[in-house]
């Protein structure tokens, strides 16, 4: 292949051209110091604003409040899904969650390894293909926190609002759609995400944490597990995956100059809904998996008739260089990510493609 994919994996993600174009410029000697800013250390000058100006971008850009901490972290979202319950649920309470499917069940499992986990609400009756009523939610009295998938990756499901939790706080895996439409921070008690989603490249994970549930953590978990190692030393406690942090700046510059959460939020709609278009006017020959009320702006999922079509749509749209279209092992059918930095050009591609497919095959 010697042009660029119509990319749609699912994660690690496209990047942008230009911050890759840009990354690669600046590769082997960074602002003029002679090495790469791989080759540096995390406690020079250099890197320490890198690191600054992205935490800095990520507050402007997802409008954080200041009474929030952002943190970059190691070990992928699926190390928060241990080290929420280590921080935030103390004896006598239980993690309550919301089922919508794959990744929140492997929360709930974690969270069931260090203490009590109850299920909010689930969707599981329906296959998770939609996410459950916020009015048929039942929080535990002695919730500790409320924990939230706000976009499954897998079945392609997304909230639209978020639960009104009270004085329990919030707490939203966003790895898969994070920075991809406004949201209100001061909503939740703690967001995260892995970066290879939405953000950048994979190695580092975000975490935004109110400042108060940091400080209420207990005091005897391993000292890289808490979050207060991390906030008091600008997440600099250890070597963090500076390389990482760096590209993941970059995106956020690209982000920035596109206008911004908003601007991006449009630019996805107008992307899902070439596709979304295609499925839904195409008299059954695709089917959406997600219910209508809960469709995902950032992973599409849909069937074809039959498996047999599926597996030829899978191949014959790989030959025409589309890349990451069979869906998840653990569902099957077929699954367009549409990430933020997966350009207009390459949905409409698809779209047309689909249209094509259709008349060959319907
Ligand atoms: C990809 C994904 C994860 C896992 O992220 P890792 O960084 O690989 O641990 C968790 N939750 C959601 C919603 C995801 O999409």
């Amino acid at each position: 292949m010697t042009k660029r994919a119509y990319n749609f994996n699912a994660g690690p993600a496209a990047l942008p051209l230009e911050v890759l174009q840009q990354g690669q410029e600046e590769f082997v000697n960074f602002a003029g110091a002679g090495m790469s800013i791989m080759e540096m250390s995390h406690r020079s000058a250099i890197y320490e604003q890198v690191h600054n100006e992205a935490q800095a971008l990520l507050r402007e850009l997802f409008g954080i409040p200041d009474n929030y901490k952002v943190l970059f972290l190691q070990g992928g979202a699926s190390t928060q899904f241990a080290m929420i319950p280590m921080n935030l649920l103390t004896a006598g309470k239980a993690a309550s969650f919301i089922m919508t499917g794959s990744w929140a069940e492997k929360a709930i499992k974690e969270a069931q390894l260090i203490g009590e986990a109850a299920i909010a609400a689930s969707s599981e009756a329906d296959k998770f293909n939609r996410i459950p009523n916020l009015a048929d939610i039942q929080l535990p009295a002695n919730a500790a926190y409320l924990h939230v998938t706000s976009n499954e990756t897998i079945e392609g499901t997304q909230y639209t609002a978020f639960p009104e939790t009270g004085d329990v706080p919030l707490v939203a895996d966003m790895s898969s759609d994070i920075l991809s439409r406004p949201v209100d921070v001061s909503k939740f008690g703690l967001i995260y995400a892995g970066a290879q989603k939405n953000l950048g490249p994979s190695g580092v994970t975000i975490v935004i944490v109110r400042e108060d549930l940091v400080a209420a953590s207990p005091k005897n978990i391993p000292t890289m597990l808490r979050y207060d190692t991390h906030v008091k030393n600008n997440s600099l406690y250890n070597t963090p995956p500076s390389y990482s942090i760096y590209l993941m700046g970059l995106m956020l510059k690209w982000v920035r100059a596109k206008g911004g959460v908003s601007a991006i939020e449009q630019y996805n709609r107008d992307k899902t809904k070439l596709i979304y278009d295609v499925i839904d006017q195409s008299g059954g020959f695709y089917r959406g998996f997600a219910d209508l009320s809960s469709r995902s702006a950032m992973n599409i999922t849909f069937r074809i008739q039959t498996e047999e079509l599926e597996k030829q749509f899978a191949k014959e749209s790989e030959q025409q260089g589309f890349v990451g279209l069979k869906g998840h092992r653990s569902v099957g059918g077929l699954r367009a990510s549409t990430y933020n930095a997966v350009p207009l050009e390459s949905c409409r591609a698809l779209a047309e493609f689909m249209t094509d497919f259709q008349q060959r095959n319907g």
